[in-house]
């Protein structure tokens, strides 16, 4: 779900205005760039019959992400971009290929299995596109109703929304 922890992390910029946009989308979509390590690696393979990805995306790993990477950070702004990380984790909660583990090699899965019900019996193919498109247009609407408060210019926030409804078009 790229598109929507993109807009996540500009959502969450008005919340710290001084805050650059990079590390904010940087700290939303941080379990995916350790996936792609990972992944990379052979270590969380996807494959459609052996997917696991325990070690970026459970429970207990975002949460220890999100601590760690808020410590580069201070007051208010640790805060936010703590909520940044950990709203990786409420984002793929709500739709991804597999439920989300408690914590890496944990029995206990989170959530419900969106991904496969949507897929198999409702909207088919277009399911995670039709839900990544609308969790993206609430965020980027949170970001849209306070860009202007905390003095967003608004050649850059549009540059911004667009971007963002590009890629979630594309992916
Ligand atoms: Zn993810």
């Amino acid at each position: 779900m790229f598109a929507a922890h993109f807009a996540a992390g500009l959502a969450l910029k008005t919340q710290t205005p001084k805050t650059p946009a990079w590390i904010l989308i940087t700290a939303a979509f941080l379990p995916d760039f350790l996936w792609i390590v990972l992944a990379g690696l052979g270590v969380e393979p996807a494959a459609p019959d052996v997917f696991f990805d325990g070690w970026s995306h459970s429970l207990l790993s975002i949460l220890v992400q999100a601590t760690a990477f808020a410590l580069l950070f201070r007051g208010r702004e640790r805060i936010i971009i703590w909520c940044a990380v950990a709203s990786h984790f409420v984002l793929d909660f709500l739709i991804h290929p597999r439920p989300l583990q408690l914590f890496p090699h944990s029995s206990i899965d989170l959530g419900w299995d969106l991904w496969a019900w949507g897929h198999e019996r409702t909207m088919g193919a277009t399911h995670y596109w039709l839900a990544q498109i609308s969790i993206t247009c609430v965020l980027l609407g949170i970001y849209t109703a306070r860009a202007k408060s905390v003095s967003v210019p608004a050649n850059l926030a549009a540059a911004s929304i667009l971007l963002i409804v590009g890629l979630s078009l594309i992916f």
